[in-house]
């Protein structure tokens, strides 16, 4: 492991490759990557791999739009398949409220160049037949979302890094980060030093405690999501969209044979857990089998747990912690990590070469936003 490097990035996950990947990109090579399990081994490895443009405000508009259009030349710029397959994602509306949230939505989004439609009830049911949607005010449907393979994204960004002079050091724990004057001088690992002007904090659900180390409160929670893979009913084809029920999160979409099938419990309160709970699984259950009467009876093949890292307006932390020099964040994602990962390395990449994010304002995603009354919670959260 390097003694010395212009920037450390701790946390081996989507975020952290993509960083690493983005860096190397614009020359700067001299960057370690510090990952205590092994590269995908958090949060990414157990995702959705859901990739949606629909949010509630531009800057998340704008993040997952820039994204989709780095995923769709992915293999072109790594050489890696991201299994990218853009079938769309269906929003189930039942509540006037969400209805007419994603009225708005809608507005905003089209007003950004975004290809998307408020749909009835039957065009839903005509894209997905075996829905149930005697109680659906109205859906909205994007064809250029749709999802990829979190784990190929990770591994395909940090494989090339790692040829362009990125060191990526998997099974090593950062334990401190050294300060002096206010200002970052090492990042310390279970396997010594390494000085660095440049910490960047890609540690997902961990990064609360990691930020901890340099003396900084980010209010960065975990919390357990659990998704479920299941046999596909025929009649849901393998093409078949993202749905989501907004009003319960429940949600499901083909992946191989079978199908991903997953809901938040917005009871739950934070923790570390990643264990699969029976009451969780038979609320999914009744949920999936309410919206999707065919899945009565289909077999669960295994069930997996992760953890969201959740700041209180579902927006990550980007960019520079202002009362410690060369302190960076890159975390916070709430549930939309994999999405934003691409647009997140471009961008943190921009704020450490050129001084600043140039591809999009990011500044609604600065740590001092929490200071002032000022945020803007993002909505559209599954
Ligand atoms: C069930 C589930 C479904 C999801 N579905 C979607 C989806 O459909 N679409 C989407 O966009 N997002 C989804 N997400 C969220 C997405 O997975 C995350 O936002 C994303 O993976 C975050 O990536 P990351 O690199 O920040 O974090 P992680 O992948 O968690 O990586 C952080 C890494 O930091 C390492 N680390 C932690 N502490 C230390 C330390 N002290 N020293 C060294 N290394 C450390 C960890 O080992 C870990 O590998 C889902 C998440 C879950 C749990």
């Amino acid at each position: 492991m390097r003694e010395r490097a212009d920037v450390v990035i701790i946390g081996g996950g989507v975020i952290g490759a993509s960083i690493a990947f983005h860096l190397a990109q614009r020359g700067l090579t001299d960057v370690v990557i510090v990952e205590r399990s092994a590269l995908g081994a958090g949060s990414t490895g157990r995702s959705a791999g859901g990739v949606r443009q629909q949010f509630s405000t531009e800057t998340n508009c704008r993040m997952s739009m820039l994204s989709v259009q780095k995923l769709r030349s992915f293999e072109s710029d790594t050489g890696w398949d991201p299994g990218f397959q853009q079938v769309g994602y269906l929003f189930l509306l039942t509540t006037p409220q969400d209805w007419e949230l994603f009225q708005r939505n809608v507005a905003l989004q089209r007003g950004l160049g975004l290809e998307v439609d408020l749909t009835a009830a039957q065009a839903a049911k005509a894209m997905v037949p075996p829905l149930m949607v005697d109680d659906v005010l109205g859906a909205a449907f994007c064809s250029t979302d749709g999802h990829a393979d979190p784990t190929n994204v990770c591994l395909g960004y940090a494989a090339v890094a790692r040829e362009l002079g990125v060191e990526v050091c998997s099974g090593v724990s950062v334990t401190g980060i050294s300060l002096e004057a206010g200002a970052v001088t090492a990042v310390e690992t279970s396997e010594g030093s390494i000085r660095t002007p440049c910490a960047v904090i890609a540690a997902g659900p961990w990064s609360g405690e990691v930020a901890r180390c340099a003396g900084i409160e980010v209010p960065i929670q975990p919390y357990r999501r659990q998704l479920y893979y299941i046999e596909r009913a025929d009649s849901i084809r393998s093409t078949a969209p993202m749905v989501v029920d907004f009003a319960s999160s429940m949600y499901f979409r083909p992946e191989g044979p079978g199908l991903l099938l997953g809901m938040t419990d917005r009871s739950e309160p934070s923790s570390f857990s990643t264990n699969t709970d029976d009451r969780f699984l038979a609320m999914l259950i009744d949920q999936a089998v309410r919206r999707v009467p065919v899945l009565e009876g289909v077999g669960f093949i295994r069930g997996w747990a992760g953890l969201y890292d959740v700041t209180p307006d579902a927006n990550p932390i980007l960019g520079p912690i202002p009362d410690v020099q060369g302190l960076i964040m890159a975390s916070g994602f709430s549930g939309h990590g994999f999405m934003h990962a691409p647009a997140t390395g471009q961008l943190i990449a921009e704020i450490l070469v050129d001084g600043n994010a140039r591809s999009i304002d990011v500044s609604a995603f600065s740590s001092e936003r929490f200071r002032g009354e000022g945020i803007t919670p993002e909505r559209n959260v599954i």
